[in-house]
């Protein structure tokens, strides 16, 4: 896979060492085990696949190489470019302007832009509506664009069943970014629906079934269709696209239970389920599937609690601390400074939105076991200044200088 350019910031010796040694014995990705860093009184099991993907790459390559090349210019992103502040907080110190928040509410009005800004499309993609009104501004659209290829893979899968006249069901969160993009795109081509999660799916094949009024549909699912979608004539062929980062457990239940639907509702024959079912597999990309299989992974090992390291608005982080709480005490921090001692920590609930305050969170016992990942936007270095905060609390910092000088 291509390799970036990547302020050295973000990397880390002591994570990259780890990572191209378990790369080089396991170079066809079949190994989802853990990696154990023993440090004593202190064990730590690092999952197999973690931090930055491809897109995340991609896009802070593009970004800082365009902070660098265009000094004087004014040099906005329409959002976040990732989910992930320390990255962002980085290219707002050297001048870069968000032009909306993440809800898409607008910070600076579209109005303030000259012909002659730069503005960046982040890793998510950007809706037709927004790529017409820079347009309309002089500014061309696409010549900064980050989006991820991956995000373009699932626009493309969408456009191909759409074509042949399936109606699109994007599984995905309504208000992230990349699923409005993908939503955006979708429409323009045909009928198009979105679910965030097996309730609203399962609501869905209620009125597939016919056993919900019609009436009903618009108020249930206001602002998540296409203009113009009618439930009676538009739900007759559907296809399952994802926003990339759900979790695939509940992607692929979604599809299997619409498919289910679809084949009771119109009583067909397994080979008449294409007339009715788009077969998209899913549309995850290998990221989220590497990071959650390497959870899987992780979870297999007898621990005391999980950690997990990411921006608290970032859509695959929150999946990965999803599965780590079904089976562990899990602690969703977005830095070191949030391990504020060895019985103090300070951890986001992202159910509840809010930030949480937990004591005696390490277990009372030696060896304390930690199994520790992060999300697909954290920065390496994070992870490793995690590692060396919780050592210090046991007074061995320096086994983490003494495990990169043996590997
Ligand atoms: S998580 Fe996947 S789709 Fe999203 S930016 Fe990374 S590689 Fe692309």
């Amino acid at each position: 896979m291509k390799t970036f350019n990547v302020p050295v910031i973000y990397r880390s010796p002591l994570i990259s060492a780890i990572k191209n040694k378990r790369k080089e014995q396991d170079r066809m990705k079949k190994d989802f085990t853990p990696t154990t860093l023993d440090f004593g009184p202190i064990k730590i099991l690092l999952a197999r696949h973690f931090g930055f993907c491809y897109g995340v790459e991609n896009a802070i390559e593009i970004a800082f190489k365009t902070v660098d090349e265009n000094p004087g210019k004014r040099i906005f992103l329409l959002s976040e470019m990732i989910h992930n502040p320390h990255v962002n907080n980085d290219l707002l110190d050297r001048g870069v302007q968000f032009l909306m928040d993440t809800s898409g509410k607008q910070l600076i009005p579209w109005s303030a832009l000259q012909a002659d800004d730069i503005v960046i499309i982040p890793a998510f993609g950007t809706t037709l509506e927004i790529e017409r009104q820079l347009a309309g501004l002089g500014i061309e659209p696409l010549k900064y664009n980050t989006t991820c290829p991956f995000v373009e893979r699932v626009w493309n899968k969408a456009e191909q069943i759409g074509n042949k006249n399936y109606t699109v069901i994007v599984h995905g969160k309504p208000k992230h970014e990349e699923t409005r993009a993908t939503f955006s795109h979708s429409q323009a081509n045909t009928p198009t629906i979105v679910v965030k999660d097996m309730e609203e799916a399962i609501v869905l094949g209620e009125f597939i079934k016919g056993k919900r009024p019609l009436e009903d549909f618009a108020d249930v699912f206001k602002g998540q269709f296409s203009e113009g979608f009618n439930p009676a004539t538009d739900l007759q062929r559907v296809g399952v696209v994802n926003q990339t980062t759900m979790l695939a457990t509940e992607t692929q239940a979604i599809a299997d239970y619409i498919r289910q639907v679809m084949v009771e509702t119109f009583d067909l024959s397994p080979e008449a389920v294409p007339e009715r079912f788009a077969d998209t597999r899913d549309t995850l990309c290998y990221a989220t599937n590497d990071n959650q299989s390497a959870v899987t992974g992780m979870l297999k090992e007898a621990a005391d609690l999980a950690i997990v390291v990411g921006g608290y608005n970032s859509s695959n982080t929150s999946h990965l601390v999803e599965l780590c709480e079904e089976k562990l005490p899990t602690y969703y921090i977005s830095s070191p400074e949030q391990l504020i001692s060895a019985t103090e920590i300070s951890h986001y609930d992202f159910h509840n939105k809010q930030e949480l305050h937990t004591s005696y969170y390490l277990a009372d016992k030696s060896p304390v076991t930690i199994l520790l990942t992060s999300g697909a936007s954290c920065p390496d270095a994070l992870v490793e200044a995690v590692i060396r905060k919780l050592l210090s609390f046991y007074g061995v910092e320096h086994k983490a200088d003494e495990y990169i000088a043996q590997l």
